[in-house]
């Protein structure tokens, strides 16, 4: 088994690489930094977002498995205790659950070029001078012109992050679609939104359509970029999936749960 590692940089999450390369090394596992099979993190769900993107070419070939240095994690789901279970796990079983997520795909049409990316979490469209306005099409469809803060399209993954702050839904990682979630809109008559989240199926898509002279703020996951003369950009589910290595159970479920409401209550 070849894996790399990726760390949050803190003392912790590097004196804890250290022990699990240590482990690794006793129980044969080989570190490999640019061609592995597993991709460790140690850090935060916030980590994982930097390992996926830094593996992003080769998301159809690399597992990923995260440690969490604090509370657990969506992403990051291991304990930094229970690094000997994990590493005993991971040589021991040699091919573990693949629990696979949606991702999507985000198309940027720029003047006569196009740029492509993919995100775990979400794509998040904000104007960097202040107010975006911005016309969305469902299925080439004219749908609503925004006008507000800006708009967040979330995959099921990623809809515990952002979305959630925004009122959108928690979805559940098996389904494939993508979110919309509005930041502050403002309604009138000439601008009028839903007001409301909407989840598009696998087989839809939308475009947003900015004005091409505004600047943009554009955050893929947690990289930021500044753009100008954006004419379209195309969200939809993309073919590709990332992949979870589940060495043992843990129900997503049950991780809302422990992230935001505590342990189970008491039976009555
Ligand atoms: P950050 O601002 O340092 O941390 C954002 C927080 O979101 C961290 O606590 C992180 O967990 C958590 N998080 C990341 N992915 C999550 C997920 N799928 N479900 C639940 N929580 C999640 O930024 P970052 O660490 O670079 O992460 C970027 C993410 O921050 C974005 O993808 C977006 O989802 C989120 N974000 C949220 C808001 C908001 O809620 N108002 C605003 C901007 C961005 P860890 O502590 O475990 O790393």
């Amino acid at each position: 088994m070849k894996y790399a590692l990726l760390d949050r940089g803190d003392r912790l999450s590097i004196e804890l690489a250290e022990t699990f390369h240590a482990l690794a090394a006793d129980r044969g596992l080989v570190r490999e930094e640019t061609s592995p099979e597993l991709v460790v993190t140690i850090g935060g769900d916030g980590t994982m977002l930097q390992a996926f993107h830094r593996f992003r070419d080769r998301v159809k070939d690399v597992a990923f498995v995260g440690v969490h240095t604090g509370h657990l994690g969506f992403y990051a789901d291991w304990k930094k205790d229970e690094l000997p279970e994990l590493v005993e796990r991971i040589a021991s079983m040699k091919e573990p659950y693949l629990a696979r997520y949606p991702l999507i795909e985000i198309n940027i049409a720029l003047g006569n070029s196009a740029e492509q990316y993919l995100a775990l979490n979400e794509f998040t469209l904000k104007s960097v001078d202040g107010t975006l306005v911005a016309a969305i099409h469902i299925n080439d469809e004219p749908f609503e012109m925004f006008r507000g803060d800006g708009i967040v399209i979330s995959t099921p993954p990623g809809s515990t992050g952002y979305n959630k702050s925004l009122g959108g839904a928690i979805i559940h990682p098996s389904f494939e679609g993508i979110q919309i979630a509005e930041i502050a809109s403002i309604n009138n008559r000439v601008y009028r939104t839903l007001g409301s989240s909407m989840i598009l199926p696998k087989h839809h898509h939308c475009d947003i359509a900015p004005d091409p002279d505004e600047l943009l703020h554009v955050a893929i996951d947690h990289l930021v970029l500044q753009m100008k003369g954006v004419r379209s950009i195309l969200c939809r589910v993309a073919q590709e999936k990332v992949a979870f290595a589940r060495y043992r159970p843990y129900p997503f479920w049950n991780r809302v749960r422990e992230a935001f409401i505590g342990s189970p209550p008491d039976k009555r």
